[in-house]
């Protein structure tokens, strides 16, 4: 009997279910003694077996049911979660999966040693309390590093908060440390963080300078030196340069052909989303007066050539680096990370010229979370405000690269979606509407489900961006009078608008 169970549980675990084998085997010791007649088989017995078939069953039951599988790319996020209890890691699975990430679940050291051999993990999620030690936890994530072959992020999640268990837990190479229970979400939001899973994107210079052999010049050494460099020999094509790239700084030749930098500079200004782009002048040592007077119009900086090439790409990626932050700080919205208010619609324009220009697409939603003062009142304010963070990182997460989401209000949000058509953006958003219903929304006093609904309008069916807001917006009221929890596309026909 004993070798039986042996073998049935080494097939379960080939079949990569280790949990319904450390479920078979707690079993067989429970009823040993009950087959050798030394336990009494009273209901309390029976209840802890049904228990425990119970649990066996669903651990072989296909989990997380029907999530929406990303990307390739986002499939490439697999995590390892060393962790006994399977209700919390078919928790985990089902709430983490909404977020691109997919889990495999061990429930030893052995187990998820033997797992790296085959399993592409990009970060791994243990119980510290599993090893028993300070001891054995180190001696397993050097035994994780030599299988993996590389450094592989470890989030630790242990009952202990005191100062000695987090710095076994820093010396053993834990890069984070959470506290049971485990909010998935707060889960996610350290895994993207770990996995780097938004890769920066390369320091983009816009270069304003007439001389072709100066410009040349400037162009290689920044790039080489690893930053994105747009070159533009005339001021205007810099007003366009910046509307297409944003760049992160500007070097502008002092003088042009047709204006001075420190003109170039004051026009700049004068466009509210760039008042915090760093402008840095190039030039001959000139007198201090008219330096002064190119950093009083605007310019931030002055650098006097020539310059060494290594001091050259450390003075622009550092104001570069800055120039990011600022504009990160200033565009974007506190509690979501997301655009504001002024700079969806100043993007949405953007987007729409670009689109008339190629003639391509453009979608617009207007999108709103439903009965979000019944959330509020029943759950809390507090509540409230992680729902519309879960939103945004969905979106974030859900949607392309060259999409933008903007908070428009407070529980309101737009996208822009270019290259889409009405209908491409209405299954975009419904995907996502799908997900974010089953994210569970944990508060004090209880979880809950939350719903949006959304109203599309598409370029090129209109073609002016206050008129796609507008019957974006029509739509989006159209969905909540219908039901909710739907993205409603407009329709131009059935209502004039009102001038
Ligand atoms: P509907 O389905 O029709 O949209 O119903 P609703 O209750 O969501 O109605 P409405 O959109 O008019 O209400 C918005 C509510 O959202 C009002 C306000 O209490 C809440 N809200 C707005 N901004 C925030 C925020 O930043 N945080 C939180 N927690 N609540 C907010
Ligand atoms: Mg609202
Ligand atoms: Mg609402």
């Amino acid at each position: 009997m004993v070798q039986l169970i042996e073998v049935f549980t080494k097939r379960l675990q080939a079949a990569g279910l280790e949990h319904a084998a450390k479920l078979v085997q707690n079993l067989s010791h429970k009823l040993a003694p009950a087959a050798a007649g030394q336990e009494h088989l009273g209901p309390e017995f029976l209840m802890h077996i049904a228990k425990d078939l119970e649990a066996l069953r669903s651990s072989i039951e296909e989990p997380a049911d029907g999530v929406i599988l990303l990307s390739d790319q986002d499939a490439r996020h697999q995590i390892l979660v060393l962790e006994q209890s399977y209700d919390i890691v078919n928790q985990l699975s089902r709430e983490m999966g909404l977020f691109g990430y997919r889990l495999r679940s061990v429930v030893d050291g052995d187990g998820l040693i033997a797992a790296l051999l085959d399993y592409p993990a990009n970060a791994i999620i243990m119980d510290l309390d599993a090893p028993g030690s300070a001891e054995a936890l180190t001696r397993l994530l050097v035994q994780v590093r030599d299988s993996a072959g590389r450094l592989l992020p470890v989030l630790g999640v242990s009952h202990n908060d005191d100062f000695q268990t987090r710095l076994n837990a820093v010396r053993a190479g834990v890069a984070s440390y959470l506290i049971p229970p485990v909010d998935p979400h707060d889960l996610v939001m350290e895994l993207d963080l770990l996995t780097h899973r938004r890769e920066p994107d390369r320091l983009h210079v816009l270069l304003v300078e007439p001389s072709v052999a100066r410009a040349n010049n400037y162009c290689g050494i920044l790039e080489d030196g690893g930053l994105e460099v747009t070159a533009v020999s005339q001021p205007e094509k810099a007003l366009t340069a910046l509307q297409e790239f944003s760049p992160d700084v500007i070097l502008m030749a002092m003088y042009l052909d047709e204006c001075t930098g420190a003109e170039l500079a004051r026009i700049i200004r004068q466009f509210p989303i760039h008042t915090s782009i760093p402008i840095v002048f190039l030039g001959p040592r000139t007198a201090m007066d008219q330096q002064l007077d190119a950093i009083g119009v605007g310019g931030d900086d002055f650098l006097s050539g020539p310059t060494h090439a290594s001091y050259l790409v450390r003075f622009v990626r550092i104001r570069a680096e800055r120039g990011r932050k600022l504009r990160s700080l200033m565009l974007t919205d506190n509690l979501t990370g997301l655009l504001n208010h002024t700079c969806t619609k100043e993007q949405l324009g953007k987007e729409l010229a670009r689109a008339i220009r190629r003639q391509t697409p453009l979608a617009f939603a207007m999108v709103d979370l439903d009965d979000f003062k019944a959330v509020n009142d029943t759950y809390g304010h507090p509540a409230g405000d992680r729902v519309i963070k879960t939103l945004a990182r969905l979106f974030k997460q859900r949607l392309r690269r060259s999409d933008y989401v903007g908070r428009y209000g407070g529980e309101e949000f737009a996208v822009i979606m270019p290259e889409s058509t009405a209908e491409d953006g209405k299954r975009t958003l419904d995907e996502i509407r799908i997900a974010f219903g089953r994210i569970s929304q944990i508060a004090l006093n209880g979880t809950f489900q939350a719903s949006f609904s959304a109203g599309v309008a598409a370029f090129p069916e209109i073609d002016d961006s206050t008129d796609l807001m507008y019957w974006a917006d029509q739509a989006l009221y159209k969905a909540k009078q219908t039901g909710r929890n739907r993205i409603v596309i407009y329709e131009v026909g059935a209502s004039k608008r009102k001038s």
